[in-house]
């Protein structure tokens, strides 16, 4: 299976020179826009929509801004999150997590996550605790006047076209207040990793023991001189079963990456197996690998993935959300049907994050003020269409249609092109590179030994074109 080159093959309609002059003679148009979410994707969304010109409501249903990086040590009321009824908590960050990307990598391009000096209250690593990333996205709000314009503790719970293509959208907040206001678009931007996907195995139905999804890991301690089984092999599912193993009388990996035949311990670890997927669970509490071992287990810890989920969504199937695949979606912001008054930021997944966020922003700021435009729904379809064959083709599975991966930085570079913003640094797309190896060679240090330090001082001269706007 093979994602490269996944954007280059796509038919790419790059606005001509001739489209962009007509379109900046045109007078730029002023939108009312609600954006859903504070995290950092509704953030810089608020931020670029607002240096377009238009007016924005940020509906935020927690008490402050950050999203994901808003920790909290509460969990779900159904650990596993199968419990349609359950009360859910945002966020899925774990105690003792740090960023799996280098500051220099993750933040804004044009407000750069730089260290905080003289502030004690800070994290100056190069791969800081998930405080100082919360505390960099309260920086930028406060920087980008973004405060004055969101409305904490209030959720969106309808959002629906009426008549002259705008949209209602229905919100309740805390206090107690209804609101039912109309509005030009609909920025949404409401985070991917809070609903579970479960591992179906067979037998998991009857097994006795405890299942828990990462979404409600935290820390540790719980996990005591117990046998845990862990599913996956993501970043999470890396980081929590090095936290776990501290305390635990053995942790068993099972991932779908990893041949039949596997059964090896970790090195390094005299209390950690690598295994393939699980093949069946046992009422006994046994679980049952391909190789024929068997584990006792106490506990299997699903960290399986996240699905889309836009409850309050209503487009009359117009957006659907078929096997983790959001669609039919033009470049995975615009449902061609609904472009651009509907858009999606932060879809994509195995990315840089802040930077894909912020030029997805410029595009739909640029788009709603007709700045820039759009090719014919047709053509948008056609493109679509296109993409999904060629996934298809390439043995992609449907549920990876968002996967980015390889080809990131070229659909980076396809949104800066649109808006007229330059291309992604060539910095930093190399130490994503060294970053990835690095993380691939030395699972346990890479935040703390590197090899890229000439990368790191040619970032830190880049930036320094920002300072005046980070220093204000
Ligand atoms: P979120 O941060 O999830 O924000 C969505 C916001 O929308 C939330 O505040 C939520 O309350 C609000 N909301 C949702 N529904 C509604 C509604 N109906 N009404 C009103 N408000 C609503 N990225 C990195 O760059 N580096 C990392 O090291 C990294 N590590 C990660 C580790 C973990 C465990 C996870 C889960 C993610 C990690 N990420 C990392 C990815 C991270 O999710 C993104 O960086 C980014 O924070 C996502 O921002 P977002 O705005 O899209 O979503």
């Amino acid at each position: 299976m093979t994602t490269h080159c996944l954007l280059s093959i796509v038919p790419i309609r790059v606005l001509s020179k001739s489209a962009a002059h007509s379109s900046i003679m045109q007078p730029p148009t002023t939108r009312n826009v609600a954006v859903i979410g504070a995290g950092a994707a509704g953030l810089v969304a608020a931020r670029d929509l607002r240096r377009e010109g238009h007016k924005v409501v940020v509906f935020e249903r927690g008490d402050q801004v950050g999203g994901t990086w808003v920790y909290t040590p509460k969990v779900d009321s159904d650990p596993i999150g199968l419990d349609p009824d359950r009360t859910v908590v945002h966020s899925s960050l774990y105690q003792s997590l740090r960023t799996n990307l280098p500051r220099e990598v993750m933040g804004f391009r044009d407000y750069p996550f730089v260290e905080k000096e003289g502030d004690e209250e800070r994290d100056p690593r190069r791969f800081p605790g998930h405080r100082e990333v919360l505390m960099y996205l309260k920086d930028f709000a406060k920087d980008f006047g973004i405060y004055g314009i969101v409305r904490f503790e209030t959720e969106v719970v309808f959002v629906g076209l009426v008549e002259g293509g705008k949209w209602e959208v229905k919100t309740k907040s805390k206090r107690g207040e209804d609101f039912d206001e109309v509005y030009d678009a609909v920025v949404v931007c409401n985070g991917h990793y809070t609903e579970p996907r479960i591992a179906q195995i067979p037998g998991i139905d009857t097994w006795k023991g405890k299942q828990i999804h990462c979404h409600n890991y935290r820390t540790p301690e719980p996990y005591r001189d117990q046998v845990v089984i862990l599913i996956g092999s993501s970043a999470s599912a890396v980081d929590i079963s090095r936290d776990i193993a501290g305390v635990a009388k053995e942790v068993h990996i099972a991932s779908r990456s990893l041949p039949d035949e596997t059964f090896e311990k970790m090195p390094g670890y005299d209390n950690m197996w690598l295994h393939s997927m699980i093949k069946s669970l046992n009422e006994d509490g046994s679980a049952i690998f391909p190789d024929g071992s068997v584990v006792h287990a106490d506990i299997i810890l699903q960290c399986t993935g996240y699905i889309y989920d836009f409850p309050f969504l209503e487009t009359n199937g117009t957006v659907t959300v078929d096997d983790n695949r959001v669609g039919p979606l033009y470049k995975h912001v615009f449902p061609p049907a609904l472009a651009p008054s509907l858009s999606f930021v932060g879809l994509p997944w195995k990315v840089v994050p802040f930077p894909l966020f912020e030029l997805q922003s410029k595009w739909i700021a640029g788009l709603l003020s007709t700045r820039i435009t759009l090719p014919s729904e047709e053509e948008m379809m056609e493109d679509v269409r296109a993409f999904y064959s060629l996934l298809e083709a390439s043995g992609v599975p449907k549920r990876y249609t968002h996967n980015m991966g390889d080809y990131q930085f070229e659909y980076d570079d396809w949104l800066a092109a649109q808006c007229g913003s330059p291309v992604s640094e060539e910095w930093r797309k190399q130490m994503y590179l060294a970053v990835s190896k690095n993380r691939r060679a030395r699972p346990e240090r890479y935040r703390d030994e590197w090899e890229d330090d000439h990368l790191v001082l040619q970032a830190r001269e880049d930036f320094k074109k920002y300072t005046s706007v980070m220093d204000k």
